[in-house]
């Protein structure tokens, strides 16, 4: 595995020779966005990632901030979890780039639709979605194969983590 830090913080590379590139990507962060993996559990993470996905390429990020990990155009509509009504993406975006200033530490802002405090976190986004400051990437996997409930089991029982799978297409 290629390791490579930058300003942004670690990130290591697994690439088997016969993997394919793709704008189809499969993201697995932990649930708490704030949660810090150490470069150890970073590897004991991949060992499992990479035994389960092994001719796909991976990237494993450890961030040194808080980061949005996107699912592409597959988001199509976030709600509000007070009062389920639709939020704007304009004001969604405009909420974003003030959070951003901060890091992504300042994320609370008060709902258009129902004027109650919330966070950019606690919103409901209609493809998952989420914060995290470390990222598995799997490129191109097979979507029909992975049973996601599965998957999401497995890791908690391989590292004790809860983790959460943000389908990203591009
Ligand atoms: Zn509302």
């Amino acid at each position: 595995m290629e390791r490579k830090e930058n300003e942004n913080g670690i990130e290591f590379t697994y690439k088997p020779s016969n993997s394919v590139f793709s704008d189809f990507q499969l993201k697995i962060i932990p649930n708490d966005y704030n949660l810090e993996i150490t470069e150890e559990k970073n590897q004991s993470i991949a060992e499992f990632i990479t035994r389960t996905f092994p001719e796909k390429e991976i990237t494993f990020e450890i961030k040194n901030k808080v980061d949005f990990a996107d699912s592409g155009v597959n988001l199509e509509k976030i709600t509000c979890p007070h009062c389920r009504r639709e939020i704007e993406f304009e004001k969604w975006q405009e909420e974003m780039a003030k959070a951003e200033e901060s890091d992504f530490i300042e994320m609370e802002f008060v709902t258009p639709c129902c004027k109650k405090g919330t966070s950019l976190n606690n919103l409901i986004y209609d493809s998952e979605s989420g914060f995290s400051k470390y990222q598995i990437t799997i490129i191109n996997p097979d979507f029909d194969k992975v049973n996601q409930q599965e998957l999401v089991s497995h890791i908690e029982k391989q590292t004790g983590l809860k983790m959460k799978l943000v389908w990203a297409q591009y």
